[in-house]
């Protein structure tokens, strides 16, 4: 392990921050504490400070001029916790019941924060800009943060742009990239069937839904096993559906709905299952006498890595880790991760460290029991600072609007 000289010194500095966090998490576009904790070590670290700029009001970006020409290199974490439970039994749980920090964000910005701090230490010798972006709402509610941050502008001069996860599949150490088209693009849909209700023993005096909605999951199904290139991978899935009362045996119901996500790794593919969600909609209903209406909400593109600048944050991390520990992955993820925005906007790369705990079982993101080895952090911090200084390296990129 090579960390950057200081990095390792930081770790109590950076678990502070990060239990603090942990302690107190708070939903997206909520993280009020959360922006001020950023705020006030942001400035103490004599960074400039941009607040206020975009919709998303918790958002924080903390400026690093050098002083020098050079481009402009954005680093990325992402604050917000989930709506669930903390079920573990450390000094830090959480205090907010029914909000915790189960994706690691915490750590995300913790260790951001450590980075700025490093550099706010080690900026002689840099040239161009580091943009340190604290993001609220990865976990939505929809459009999520990043979305709004691009809209707002503020990374209209951005050249570069790296972000980071944390990964339970691998203990700390390990660093995982992948070129190219890295996770899935994210939309959610609500399928809306209403028609006639009737008497269960005179089905032709009305309509059946329940008929109807079966029909509709079995039909949808159809789309990735039979109407898509068979080389062209997709996600399709009903994940709930609700008709009827509970424990009903003699009403057919009015009204039924449909709710479920669609994943993709192309922008026309994911196109083609929504319009043909449309038709078997509008088809299977017509067969069934009644109506349905179909809504869509996209979340996220799919994340496409660059693959320039994840070779340079490859060559950063293998400097870190050795080139033993930098898992060169292959196939994309079926989730998705609203840092797709700004690789849409940004040569960027998003990689993932490993953080799994080193003792007892390993709960993996989302479960009530996460945790992570905060021995990863000052790995990440390293591969972080040492990504954005051989980005500062690289020429000024052209831009379409500045
Ligand atoms: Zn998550
Ligand atoms: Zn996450």
């Amino acid at each position: 392990m090579n960390l950057l000289p200081g990095m390792a010194e930081l770790l109590p500095q950076v678990s502070a921050w990060r239990r603090d966090l942990h302690t107190h998490p708070e939903l997206g576009f909520q993280e009020t504490r959360t922006s001020a904790l950023v705020c006030r070590e942001l400035e103490s670290m004599g960074l400039e400070l941009m607040t206020d700029f975009c919709e998303a009001k918790t958002a924080v970006i903390g400026l690093l001029r050098t002083g020098r020409e050079g481009p402009v290199v954005a680093l990325r974490a992402d604050m917000d916790a989930l709506p669930m439970q903390d079920e573990k039994e450390v000094s830090y749980r959480s205090q907010n019941p029914g909000v915790c920090h189960a994706c690691g964000h915490d750590a995300h910005t913790a260790a951001l924060l450590g980075v700025a701090r490093w550099f706010s230490e080690h900026r002689e010798g840099l040239r161009g800009t580091l943009k340190f972006v604290f993001q609220p709402a990865e976990e939505g509610p929809a459009p999520g943060g990043a979305k709004l941050i691009v809209e707002s502008g503020a990374l209209d001069d951005v050249d570069y742009m790296v972000g980071a996860h944390q990964a339970s599949a691998a203990g700390a150490g390990y660093i995982m990239t992948k070129s190219g088209v890295a996770a899935a693009s994210g939309d959610f849909f609500d399928i809306y069937l209403s028609g006639k209700g009737t008497h269960g023993a005179s089905p032709d005096w009305g309509n059946d839904l329940i008929v109807t909605a079966s029909q509709l999951v079995g039909a949808l199904q159809t789309i990735v096993s039979r109407r898509l290139d068979p080389l062209q991978p997709a996600v399709v899935s009903v994940c709930s559906l609700q008709a009827g009362e509970p424990g009903a045996k003699n009403v057919l119901p009015a009204k039924a709905r449909l709710s479920g996500t669609v994943r993709a790794f192309d922008e026309g593919v994911r196109d083609k299952i929504f319009a043909l969600m449309e038709q078997m909609v509008q088809n299977t209903c017509a067969l069934n006498g009644c109506t349905g209406v179909l809504d869509r909400q996209p979340m996220f593109p799919s994340l496409s890595n660059d693959p320039k600048i994840t070779a340079l944050v490859s060559a950063a991390a293998a400097e870190v880790v050795g080139q033993d520990h930098l898992l060169l992955i292959d196939q994309p993820s079926t989730g998705s991760e609203d840092f797709a925005w700004y690789t849409q906007k940004i040569p960027s790369c998003f990689y993932m460290f490993g953080a799994a705990p080193t003792e007892g079982p390993v709960y993996g993101g989302h479960h009530p029991k996460f945790d992570l080895d905060e021995g990863a952090l000052p790995v990440t911090m390293s591969v972080m600072a040492r990504a954005a200084m051989t980005l500062l390296e690289q020429p000024v990129r052209k831009k379409e609007m500045r």
